[in-house]
């Protein structure tokens, strides 16, 4: 039995959660789910933004299947997602961005892995105002911090016999900081010599994923770009509503979508599962259970190919619950 932290969040946050705990119940794994809530929701009722019991719970049960969270402006806090990744060290941000079939994008073959520093960089979070007229946000770049990001990205290529990894920078600007991250990138990939090191400056690598998708396997780089590459990268795949990711420190992970709350669209039983129904793929995959992640990534699969049961943005017309229950059925039928 697995005990495993859930938090609904904020915005479509519940709606998805939910569909994406139904789903990996359906595969007959006992889990038992604690749920605990944290966000905006949590803070209109009670005053609080993370109450304790949301930290006993993580620090317990160490896996955790994450909504979205919003952190409203004025209450003390920047950001309740980023005061996570800190406090609980979850230095890899894992973002996988495959193609699926059905899905009409301009790229056939798009399956890359974003590996997104997540504790430090631009979200560093020393940002001051200097005067009216000037305010100022600090860079932070530290080799110990590069160094993990960087080698887990080439272990995991090794482990999935991927032949690259490109490492994108804006080092010829940024001497010092991305500097440094290139740098360490390049000490890092000594010790892999059957991977091939990409260097890719970040503007260019914008261009390079709209071109040619097909040329990425494994990319690494800091906080703020790798936040952007990810929307772009969801992008080309169908968007925010497909791409799954997860935050891993040393014994706590912490699996979210990709997306936002999407306020526009809460509470309608519209919004796409798909991107938490995946990381939670991923978490199952996480804990040794990588058969019935296999089943829950093919139950997907096969619901967005046939096109009977899609959301809206994928070009359907069904909701967020009859998606999850044409899931459901195909992961019954196996
Ligand atoms: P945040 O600041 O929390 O990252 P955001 O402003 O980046 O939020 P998202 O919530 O990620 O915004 O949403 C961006 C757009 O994508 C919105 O129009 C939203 O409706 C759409 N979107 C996001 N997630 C989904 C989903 N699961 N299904 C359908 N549409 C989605
Ligand atoms: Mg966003």
């Amino acid at each position: 039995m697995y005990n495993i932290t859930l938090i609904p969040g904020d915005g479509i946050g519940p709606e998805v959660t939910m569909a994406a705990r139904k789903i990996i119940d359906a595969t007959g794994i006992d889990v038992k789910w604690e749920i605990v809530n944290a966000g905006a929701n949590v803070y209109e009722k009670k005053g609080v933004l993370v109450p304790d019991e949301v930290y006993t719970s993580i620090e317990k049960n160490k896996v955790v299947l994450k909504g979205p969270i919003t952190t409203p402006i004025g209450c003390g806090f920047r950001s309740i997602n980023v005061l996570l990744r800190k406090k609980y060290d979850l230095f890899a941000n894992i973002r996988p961005v495959k193609k699926i079939k059905g899905i009409d994008t301009p790229f056939e073959n798009i399956n890359l892995t974003i590996f997104r520093e997540n504790t430090e960089g631009l979200y560093s979070g020393i940002e001051k105002k200097e005067t009216e007229g000037a305010a100022q946000a600090i860079k932070v770049i530290t080799k110990k911090a590069s160094l993990r990001i960087i080698k887990e990205a080439f272990d995991y290529a090794k482990e999935n016999s991927k032949k690259k990894v490109a490492v994108v920078h804006k080092a010829n600007i940024m001497k010092l900081t991305d500097g440094l991250f290139l740098e360490c990138a390049r000490e890092v990939s000594k010790e892999y010599p059957d991977i091939e090191l990409q260097e890719v400056i970040v503007d260019n690598m914008c261009m390079q994923l709209v071109m040619n998708p097909e040329k990425y396997e494994v990319i690494v780089t800091t906080n703020l770009y790798g936040d952007i590459l990810s929307d772009l990268c969801a992008g080309l795949v169908g968007g925010l509503g497909l791409v799954p990711g997860a935050n891993i420190g040393k014994g706590i992970a912490v699996f979210e979508a990709v997306h936002g709350s999407a306020p526009d669209i809460a509470g309608k039983n519209i919004a796409n599962p798909t991107a938490v129904i995946l990381s939670g793929a991923m978490m199952l995959n996480y804990l040794g259970e990588k058969e019935k992640s296999d089943l829950i990534i093919d139950a997907v699969q096969r619901t967005i190919e046939e096109g009977k049961y899609i959301t809206k943005d994928l070009g359907g017309i069904s909701t967020t619950s009859e998606m999850t229950k044409a899931i459901i059925e195909k992961i019954s039928k196996k």
